[in-house]
């Protein structure tokens, strides 16, 4: 059975499979590759899809949707035929004809697809994705981000050194930016940063309203389907630039010939509101990665309106080096999509590539707002880029007398007040009769690879409820399955037995020193732990390979009672390692203070563990 790599996209969609040890790019009926994101409704006939139902956006204005995907997961409503269709609905009618492309290519059933999604797609988007899918025949396995799809096609692309990346995935109506280290055989998302309503769609608005500016026009005023030809020459005279020159715009409108001239420099003012909200984007990720542009080994620019030469301008003199554009950077990712779908097919010439992602935004429960107004706040459990799986313990006490039960909402984003957030389920669960502040529950967070929640109460009395917030739902044994599968990721590295017991020998080694040796012993405690709660998997690896060999020096130090192995060499590799993950400024200080804190630091965690943390956080 095939499966088949899906770039849902904005404006132009693309299906992708794996044959006979490549990448194909599957046709549509026209011959072309990229499939207009259009549904149109024509009258005694019924629809229409793709390029044909494009062309009519302009001339049936009121019977034609695209950009639908937009409002994905909101209860926009678009008006076709007579009846109404969700966003949901329309996708789901672009990928039933996706999946018929493609099995007239491959002549053959197609039921799995791997489909793309912005990175800043929340839970509800995420979930109609899946079952526009569903609706169309398609079992969907696992969404993967855009900008992951494409740093996994750029990274099989350009071999196998180590590289920081940015991927700009800029498209018709959104920015997807998303920090992104590869090593070895995995592609490591360390941190994410979009805006879902950011695109070349608000750049084409921006020309729309110049050329009426310019023309004297009143564009609220205008008639839909005169602004639908603005709009659609403003594209036009939008992509002609970007080829260079400038482009002069011509259209009667409604009896009267309008012009204007479109040239690099207007475009470039006509569009600084939206490098404004670009700057904040990358400030934003750069903060979230813990990271400098400095760091950046490459800026990747993907997505249809990355042709643009005045966005390479602003990202150039925004970042201080010129960015790379991909020869198809429209799609790029359908391309990593179709190498994600080979994979999970174990195609041979694949080699296996871990692809690890962040959650994308907060996840957290609902407590009682401490100022006493009467709206609950957001205690977050899982911070927005989070690398996955992730997993967080905390306690929260009761807020009333005598409290018969809690009750655990479950929400999701970046709102203060819960009612701003995305609203997930809830678990209840009873509590010992105490007075407020006495009784209390241990709530657990543990979010996986595939964007599933397992939230789990237990009660002082040890009694324990859970919940599983999944994208689809589960039949009762893929609930037992994933319960399971979670509970083997709930340990954090440093909580991992392999790792606890590496840490309890460097403590030994370290009781049982003094003075310089024992100094250096605790930098490399304090080097080691860092690198364990880091929650990157690079720094994790380095941390568990350095340790290995320090441990096997103090070891054969021990041993030979050979003191000299531990001047000089074990702490040149240090510190280089150190400088490779990049956040290690205090450890690189080899004078002892910081080393004994961190050695405290870690003699704490190891108190505190299994007690979860001190949430003080109350549930209504
Ligand atoms: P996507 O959602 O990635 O398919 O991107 C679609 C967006 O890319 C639309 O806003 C298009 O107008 C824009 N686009 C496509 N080709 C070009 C081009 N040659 N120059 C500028 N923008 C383009």
């Amino acid at each position: 059975m095939a499966i088949i790599g899906i770039d849902l996209g904005t404006t132009n969609s693309l299906a992708v499979c794996w044959r006979d040890g490549r990448l194909e790019l599957i046709p549509c009926e026209d011959g072309e590759v990229l499939f207009p994101s259009v549904v149109g409704y024509v009258g005694g006939e019924g629809f229409l899809l793709g390029a044909a139902a494009k062309e009519r956006l302009l001339t049936h204005p009121s019977d034609t949707v695209g950009s639908f995907k937009c409002f994905m997961g909101t209860a926009k409503e678009y008006r076709l035929g007579g009846r109404t269709y969700t966003p949901m609905e329309l996708s789901a009618m672009v990928l039933e004809r996706l999946k018929r492309n493609a099995q007239r290519l491959l002549q053959e059933e197609i039921e799995e697809a791997i489909v793309t999604v912005p990175a800043y797609f929340n839970d509800k988007q995420r979930s109609d994705t899946k079952k526009a899918a569903q609706v169309a025949g398609l079992k969907v396995e696992r969404l993967i981000n855009e900008p992951s799809a494409a740093a996994l096609a750029y990274r099989m692309a350009m071999g196998e050194e180590d590289r920081t990346l940015i991927i700009f995935d800029f498209g018709g109506g959104t920015l997807d930016l998303s920090y992104v280290e590869c090593f070895d055989n995995v592609i490591e998302i360390v941190a994410v940063a979009g805006d879902n309503h950011l695109g070349g769609d608000d750049i084409d608005r921006a020309i729309q309203s110049y050329f009426c500016r310019e023309n004297a026009l009143a564009e609220e005023a205008l008639p839909l389907e005169a602004l639908a030809r603005i709009r659609h020459l403003a594209e036009q005279s939008k992509r002609a630039l970007s080829a260079g020159g400038h482009a002069d715009m011509e259209l009667t409108v409604e009896g009267r010939t309008c012009r204007a001239r479109l040239t690099e420099d207007i475009l470039f003012e006509l569009c600084m509101p939206l490098f404004e909200k670009m700057k904040q984007l990358f400030l934003h990720l750069l903060e979230d990665a813990d990271s400098r542009v400095s760091q950046i080994d490459d800026l990747v620019m993907v997505g249809g309106s990355s042709r643009l030469g005045v966005v390479r301008r602003f990202l150039a003199e925004l970042l201080g080096k010129e960015p790379v554009v991909l020869d198809q950077t429209d799609r790029v990712v359908a391309l990593g999509a179709g190498i994600y779908a080979g994979i999970r097919r174990r195609g041979e010439e694949i080699r296996d590539m871990l692809l690890t992602d962040v959650c994308p935004f907060t996840l957290g429960i609902g407590v009682r707002n401490r100022s006493g107004q009467d709206k609950n706040v957001l205690s977050p459990m899982i911070e927005r880029n989070s690398t996955l799986p992730a997993s967080c313990r905390n306690r929260f006490v009761t807020t009333s007398d005598y409290q018969r039960e809690i009750l655990v909402k479950i929400y999701q984003g970046e709102e203060y007040y819960v009612d701003d957030n995305v609203y997930l389920g809830e678990v209840a669960i009873e509590v010992a009769l105490k007075p407020a502040g006495q009784a209390w529950v241990d709530v657990q967070f543990t979010y996986d690879i595939n964007g599933i929640l397992h939230v789990s109460v237990e009660n002082e009395m040890g009694e324990r409820r859970q919940i599983l917030l999944a994208n689809q739902a589960l039949t009762a044994e893929e609930l037992e399955r994933y319960t399971k599968e979670m509970e083997k990721i709930m340990l954090p590295p440093i909580e991992q037995p392999a790792n606890r017991e590496m840490l309890a020998r460097f403590l030994a080694y370290f009781e049982n020193s003094t003075g310089e040796r024992r100094e250096r012993i605790g930098a490399m405690i304090g080097y080691v732990t860092r690198g364990l709660c880091s929650g990157r998997k690079k720094a994790v690896r380095n941390a568990q390979e350095n340790a290995r060999a320090w441990l096997n020096m103090l070891e054969e130090a021990q041993e030979t009672k050979e003191e000299r192995l531990f001047d000089g060499r074990a702490f040149e590799s240090w510190e280089e390692e150190d400088e490779d993950w990049g956040d290690g400024e205090e450890s690189r200080d080899s004078e002892g203070e910081e080393q004994d804190d961190r050695v405290e630091d870690w003699n704490s965690r190891k108190e505190n563990r299994g007690e979860g943390g001190e949430g003080d956080g109350d549930e209504e």
